[in-house]
């Protein structure tokens, strides 16, 4: 995670999902760079986050999905969040939600840059919850909880 010092924070506006900028936190241990997210990382104009590893999760780690809905559901306690093992983690993708988006907050940001297709930063379609490449309709956990506070989201392949 890239260290964010008080004059990043005072500059940056954005936000992007930390792996579009280069940081290797994905559940494989890989970055998935996006050159847009990356160079406004480094013209101090975004911070880059993820909400993931802000709950306390390693990279890499066992791929996580959706079960029973969206990420509106799990806020609503209707969907839950397993990851591949079967573990129920549903407690720490809330948890990574709710820094990233408490520091939207405090520091003034208007606009998120999020990954597509992840349990916590997929904006438009996630995977089904069952571990088979199947891609349904909804956000992740993340994008629910800036949506449902009226923060703007990006989203980016
Ligand atoms: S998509 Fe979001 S949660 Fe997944 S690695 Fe990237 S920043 Fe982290």
């Amino acid at each position: 995670m890239p260290i964010i010092c008080d004059e990043d924070r005072k500059e940056a506006s954005i936000v992007v999902s930390a792996c579009l900028a280069g940081v290797a936190c994905r559940y494989d241990g890989q970055a998935k760079t996006d050159a847009g997210a990356l160079r406004l990382v480094l013209e101090k104009k975004a911070v880059a986050l993820c909400p993931e590893i802000l709950a306390g999760f390693s990279s890499p780690r066992p791929p996580a999905e959706i079960r029973g809905g969206d990420g509106f559901d799990v806020l609503n306690g209707e969907a839950r969040v397993y990851n591949k093992k079967g573990e129920d983690i549903t407690d720490g993708f809330l948890r990574g939600a709710q820094k990233l988006f408490d520091f939207v907050l405090e520091n003034g940001i208007t606009e998120v840059w999020l990954k597509a297709m992840s349990p916590s930063c997929g904006v438009s379609e996630i995977y089904d919850g069952s571990f088979s490449g199947r891609a349904v309709f909804g956000c992740g956990v993340t994008c629910a909880l800036l949506r449902k506070n009226g923060i703007k989201v990006v989203e980016i392949p």
